[in-house]
């Protein structure tokens, strides 16, 4: 696959800041033990973000760490992390999981991502939240309430809280959801939709893949990584106009006024395609449609994937691109290029001293990938890994779409047979 990709200008890379608003800490299930302030913050500021949600503020312990790691910042109305003032700003922000049932269909599963102006702001969350459900189990903690009634209640706390459907296309726990979800917001929000203003694409789906939907004209999109390790961060992420203050953003959002967005490839998610995984058969919806989604191996039900399911919405044909929308552009993260130029696997040891060594060298993760000239870096960097930049600068890059459960694979050098089918294998790495 490949496409000529439109990268940020310089203008527009001086005029905006980075912003990942939705990760998850230590104390959130299946993260890792190094998502705790000072690291986060010390890798965030390697990547380049300006801008890292702390995630998680629904957890007590979670959220005296918060409360003795940051600092208040009355310019930004933001929070500074004390060791590491030049770093990058924190915001608050928390996922919760609503399961409920409404309009005769019970088990909705709904992940919504909540972003507060102040400490005084989440104490009142948490103590709304803990008459509800218990915030000690987990970071993301579950409630047996609508979407509807979580954020009128939220709004009474402080009209300056945003409520963002997080990952709105993944099968379970998006909005959009198709084994538990809704067929648009008005149905899963109801009275409270007129304050629903964005969603989170996820890493399944991308803004080109929402633009085809016309009643999501108004919505903004939102890019972020959901990380639950420091490696991640920054996978996806939003880029906003300055100020970096609370308002900017809370008003950005609002009107959909950004800068770019930063997106994973989505045919690397393990349901973009359809398809079925032990009959080893991969299809686009347009296959899936003709052969009356049944498996032409095993004659079953086909699973369905994301885009599928976007195109069950979507009014306007692949490929459309709205005015006025910002742009989107797909990134191969800088760890994955090293691992692919230097043959060695992106989870081990080399690789994270490699890719320091350069940070340190030259700058950021997001220099490197947006901003630098490749010029300048020539006596740094090995021919290949500069031509492997190039080629994800631009979009050249072989993307094999995942399907069934089975990750989807990006390549920047074009892959042999045998690299493919091993690559397969590899995929079980990229845990999302
Ligand atoms: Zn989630
Ligand atoms: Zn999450
Ligand atoms: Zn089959």
């Amino acid at each position: 696959m490949k496409k000529n990709q439109k990268l940020p200008s310089q203008d527009l890379l001086n005029k905006s800041f980075l912003a990942d608003l939705h990760i998850h800490s230590k104390y959130s299930r299946a993260c890792s033990k190094l998502m705790e302030i000072p690291f986060i913050a010390k890798i965030g500021k390697m990547k380049g973000l300006d801008l890292i949600g702390t995630g998680d503020f629904t957890h007590p312990l979670w959220y005296k760490e918060l409360k003795e790691f940051l600092e208040y910042d009355p310019d930004s109305d933001l929070f500074i992390y004390k060791d590491l003032p030049e770093g990058p700003k924190f915001i608050l922000t928390s996922e919760v999981s609503l399961i409920f049932s409404q309009n005769n269909k019970s088990n909705r599963r709904v992940h919504i991502l909540i972003i507060a102006p102040d400490f005084e702001t989440v104490e009142e969350i948490n103590l709304y939240l803990s008459k509800l459900g218990n915030l000690l189990i987990d970071g993301r903690p579950t409630f047996g309430i609508s979407c509807e009634k979580l954020t009128l209640d939220l709004l009474k706390i402080s009209d300056k809280i945003l409520i963002i459907p997080a990952h709105a296309w993944t099968p379970w726990y998006g909005v959009f959801g198709a084994f538990s979800g809704f067929d648009s917001l008005e149905e899963a929000f109801r009275d409270a939709t007129p304050f629903i203003y964005a969603i989170e694409t996820g890493l399944s789906s991308d803004p080109e893949m929402n633009w085809r939907i016309s009643k999501l004209d108004h919505i903004t999109l939102i890019s972020c990584s959901d990380s639950h390790s420091p490696a991640k961060l920054g996978r996806e992420a939003t880029a906003f106009f300055y100020p970096l203050t609370y308002e900017n953003i809370y008003n950005s959002i609002k009107t959909g006024n950004l800068a770019f967005t930063i997106e994973f490839y989505p045919e690397e998610g393990k349901y973009h395609y359809d398809g079925h995984r032990h009959c080893k058969v991969c299809l686009s919806p347009k296959e899936t449609r003709s052969l009356g989604y049944k498996c032409p191996k095993c004659g079953k039900p086909l699973t369905i994937g994301v885009s599928h399911r976007i195109e069950l919405f979507a009014d306007r044909e692949e490929g459309y691109i709205p005015e006025n929308k910002p742009l989107s552009v797909h990134l191969v993260p800088f760890i994955e290029i090293l691992a692919e130029v230097y043959n060695i696997s992106k989870n081990s040891k080399t690789i994270n001293k490699l890719y320091e060594q350069y940070i340190s060298l030259v700058g950021t993760e997001f220099e490197i990938l947006l901003k630098l000239d490749l010029k300048d870096l020539e006596k740094t960097f090995p021919e290949k890994l500069l031509e492997a930049i190039e080629k994800v600068r631009k979009g050249n890059v072989f993307v094999k779409p995942g399907y069934d459960g089975e990750y989807g694979v990006v390549k920047i050098f074009e892959p042999s047979e045998k690299e493919i089918s091993t690559g397969l294998k590899q995929q079980s790495l990229f845990s999302l």
